[in-house]
């Protein structure tokens, strides 16, 4: 067992009430002399832990008598009339998140070296992220309060890692009992109180592949359309994680893969409708094969794993390209910077921005960073690190660098490894611009170099970044 480098969340739950964070000039909630630092204890009679609840019970409701516990200590109790639809103008504290009770041999945790940021060691597991923001839960340590919550205040979809449908491979993979990994119960009274699934495998070859993972993607789909899709993603390992019972995988692995899927997919399309068992990009980049369609991945259910992402650049791409065509940009050819990417997409992105240096004589440059930080088998653009980039710095051309936005925090310009945006750029000695599509696209646009202000607004920005 490793240690979490975090104040465990429980010191949080254990303090009742939601924190408020901030409140807007002039609102209902000034008004009310509400404060950053009081706590909202109950809301008409009913406990609140969070600010999910504080939404659940505030909805609708017009007439309300808050519970709170000012900053000072004092105990007050508000009754309101607001009108319908009017806005507390309230921020609250974000959720801590509940951690989870498995050993699982694949753990992303095991795979960080000792230094990174310690959120990187955070094991959450937790129903209310799974509703706002798409993290997997294994739903093994659910508690009876958790399941009544996803169904009672409807947080729907839910996001679970699967992994297999056969018991003793899911326990083995979890590193928890067959009592504990069996979650068909829960899951089934989930899907009759009409909760929607997408589910998640974490493909580890010569365990949950093969026949093991056939089993798993038909018993899902037997619950089609609740369980919406499943997202089969690679197992991925750093130079940390090194448990034997593992096996990299591996091109070859890659390719048998795809093949082995392809009629399982045309089956569930024909008969479901949707694909409904996506294999995630890196799995057809690694084989060295194109990715598939747009039609292949419908509206995308699950983008935020990886799976469609390049194809959803590409259709993004082939927009601007349309775009520059009826419109070419001026000044093009003052664009002049590289573009730093992981090796995995470096391959497809230098070949799209090569057809834009051709035809709109820019000047960009894509390279290719090596993550040597967590080993060089981490190819995707969003786990590279300050130290990774700097190691890259030679192949750095032209007056800027642009990075994925998705390579700092959602919240801060801090890597994985804790560079900061400013020593990134500091120690590069040019401009570095955490950029997403949008503003690669209104680089263009303005045929200038992504300008300051847009870097914080792109820290948020991670659905459609350079990945
Ligand atoms: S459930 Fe997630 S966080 Fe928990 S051990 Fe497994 S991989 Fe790690």
């Amino acid at each position: 067992m490793y240690e979490f480098a975090v104040e465990p969340a429980v010191t949080q739950i254990r303090r009742r009430g939601v924190m408020v964070a901030a409140v807007a000039p002039a609102s209902l909630a000034a008004e009310l002399e509400l404060a950053a630092g009081d706590r909202i204890i109950k809301i008409n009679g009913r406990a609140v832990r969070d600010y999910l609840d504080f939404r659940f019970l505030t909805g609708g409701e017009t007439e309300l008598t808050l519970a709170v516990r000012k900053q000072s200590g004092e105990e007050w109790e508000i009754e309101l009339e607001r009108g319908e639809g009017e806005d507390f103008g309230l921020e609250f504290e974000q959720i801590a998140p509940r951690q989870c009770a498995n050993e699982c041999l694949f753990c992303f945790c095991k795979g960080n070296p000792p230094d990174a940021r310690k959120s990187l060691f955070v094991r959450d597991e937790d129903i209310r992220l799974s509703f706002l923001y798409g993290n997997y839960t294994t739903l093994t340590s659910i508690t009876e309060d958790e399941m009544q919550r996803i169904i009672e205040q409807r947080l729907t979809p839910q996001y679970v890692s699967v992994h297999a449908t056969d018991l003793d491979v899911r326990a083995y993979l979890l590193g928890v009992d067959k009592r504990r990994a069996d979650i068909s119960a829960k899951l089934r009274r989930l899907l009759d109180a009409e909760i929607e699934i997408h589910a998640q495998v974490v493909l580890c070859p010569e365990i949950n592949d093969g026949k093991i993972l056939r089993r798993t993607i038909y018993d899902l789909a037997a619950d089609h359309p609740r369980i919406k899709s499943v997202a089969i993603v690679p197992l991925g390992l750093t130079r940390y994680n090194t448990d034997e019972r593992l096996t990299p995988v591996t091109a070859e692995f890659c390719r048998r893969t795809i093949k082995e899927l392809a009629p399982i997919q045309r089956d569930l399309r024909a008969r479901l409708g949707t694909t409904f068992a996506f294999l995630g990009d890196e799995i057809y980049l690694r084989a060295g094969l194109a990715v598939p369609t747009r039609r292949h991945y419908g509206d995308y259910p699950q983008i935020e794993d990886g799976v469609g992402m390049v194809r959803s650049f590409q259709e993004v791409f082939n927009k601007l390209w349309r775009k520059l065509e009826r419109r070419p940009p001026a000044q093009a050819a003052k664009l002049h910077g590289t573009i730093l990417t992981g090796t995995l997409f470096a391959p497809i992105l230098s070949q799209l921005i090569g057809r834009l240096n051709e035809r709109f004589k820019t000047r960009l440059h894509v390279a290719a960073v090596v993550n040597e930080y967590f080993g060089p088998d981490i190819v995707v653009a969003g786990l590279l690190t300050g130290s990774c980039i700097l190691k890259a710095r030679a192949q750095i051309r032209g007056e800027f660098v642009i990075v994925p936005a998705s390579v700092f925090k959602s919240d801060e310009a801090v890597m994985l490894d804790g560079t900061t945006h400013a020593e990134l750029q500091q120690r590069l000695g040019c401009v570095v611009r955490p950029t997403d599509f949008t503003a690669f696209t209104r680089m263009f646009a303005l045929s200038a170099a992504p300008a300051e202000p847009p870097v914080a607004e792109n820290y948020l920005s991670v659905a459609k970044n350079l990945d």
